[in-house]
């Protein structure tokens, strides 16, 4: 078998570690009860096993157990969120705030919510990628019920200014959410400290299974109303309605737990690799580095190179490495990325854009070896376009 290539897309998703897989297997063959089965040994093992895989969760974020309601993922929690609370209060207001580099799975239920009479402020970010403070400001309306800013950008790795957002919403009595699928286990998050009313978070990310998630929702005071976009069997106290994905659940949790106790160190060795590979390719020519240099999450590195055609790129280093582009694709043409452009990246630089992913399973040679990959073809690219 060759050699698969390097995995450097951990924004898209990351693989789970072995240590979470070996916890979940037993809770699809021997721990199978639904946890909401109370007559059996079968329901109270499985349940006891979501319990503590809340506790870890709500501990993570320092909110309390039954502030977590578990999601199929950070979508569907971003859904309920937006959704679920512009139900809620629409008798109080119907003005919801949020910014132009969000994930689609925020942008589209605003959307979804703007065709049905709700008012959507889009703020638009500085070239370093973050959020105006005071056009934040300039925004709040009488009317305003909900603000939405993510924690960490799934493209430029842009940390927010998530306390100080959150200091200024809560002051003015308005809903604060932030999706936090990108920042969960990579940086510290605390929704008492930061005034978060409700996050999103998925495992996936974090060397978890995919198909689970929670939406953190706030209980103590203030305490946030949400209407329920699922309705059926009225679990997770009926604000999400289904049986619970025990194997999964029990997967978030030790994710999370791993994730946790390893921050730190990790944090340190990704940023030093991070600006090991930036350091390399910076020796190149026209190249640029996307998004606030430092305020970033450590394992991210999102570049423009002049002078390449994107998709020949990505072509030529697809056999050696698992990297992004800044571009969505759509089924029928490519589109360039709706951050790069708010970013205020010309439209030729951002169709050629890497973004560099990396994990807690890269290796200083890895890096090394995609470096001078990615120079090598670069330069050779470069020189056909030019003789061209
Ligand atoms: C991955 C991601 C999502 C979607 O999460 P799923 O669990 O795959 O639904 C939402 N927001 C951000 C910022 C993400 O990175």
């Amino acid at each position: 078998m060759s050699a698969r290539p390097i995995y450097l897309d951990c924004h898209a998703t990351t693989p789970v570690d072995k240590r979470v897989l070996e916890v979940m297997i037993p809770y699809f063959t021997e721990h199978f009860g639904n946890p909401a089965s109370v007559n059996h040994l079968y329901g109270w093992e499985t349940e006891a096993a979501v319990k503590q895989a809340r506790q870890i969760i709500a501990d993570a974020i320092n909110a309390t157990p039954t502030e977590i309601i578990f999601t199929s993922g950070a979508t569907e929690a971003n859904n309920l969120a937006i959704k679920g609370v512009a139900e809620a209060y629409f008798s109080q207001g119907r003005h919801l705030i949020t910014v132009a580099t969000e994930h689609h799975a925020v942008l589209d239920p605003y959307d979804y919510l703007q065709g049905l009479g709700f008012d959507v402020t889009l703020l638009s970010v500085q070239p370093d990628g973050l959020i105006d403070l005071t056009e934040l400001e300039e925004a709040f309306r009488p009317d305003t019920i909900l603000v939405s800013v993510m924690a960490a950008n799934n493209e430029i790795g842009v940390l927010q200014p998530l306390a100080k957002i959150g200091k200024m919403c809560r002051d003015r009595h308005i809903l604060f959410h932030t999706d936090a699928a990108q920042a969960l286990g990579k940086i510290p998050l605390d929704v008492e400290e930061m005034n978060i009313d409700l996050m999103s978070l998925t495992a996936h990310k974090v060397y978890g299974p995919k198909g689970i998630g929670c939406l953190y929702v706030r209980r103590r005071q203030p305490r946030v109303k949400i209407a329920p976009q699922i309705h059926g069997g009225g679990q997770e106290r009926g604000i999400r309605s289904g049986t619970l994905y025990t194997p999964q659940i029990v997967g978030f949790g030790a994710a999370v737990k791993l994730a946790l106790s390893e921050m730190a160190r990790e944090a340190q060795r990704l940023t030093k690799l991070r600006d090991r590979l930036w350091n390399q390719l910076s020796t190149l020519d026209d190249i640029r580095l996307n998004g606030h240099p430092t305020q970033r999450l450590p394992g991210n590195l999102n570049v423009s190179i002049a002078g390449v055609d994107g998709q020949a790129l990505l072509l030529a280093l697809q056999p050696t490495m698992a990297v992004s582009s800044g571009s969505a694709c759509t089924s029928t043409r490519i589109e360039p990325s709706h951050v790069l452009k708010a970013l205020g990246v010309p439209e030729n630089l951002a169709y050629a854009s890497l973004r560099f992913g990396l994990s807690r399973f890269n290796t200083e040679a890895e890096i090394d070896q995609v470096a001078q990959e990615a120079i090598a073809t670069i330069k050779v690219l470069r020189r056909v376009q030019y003789t061209r």
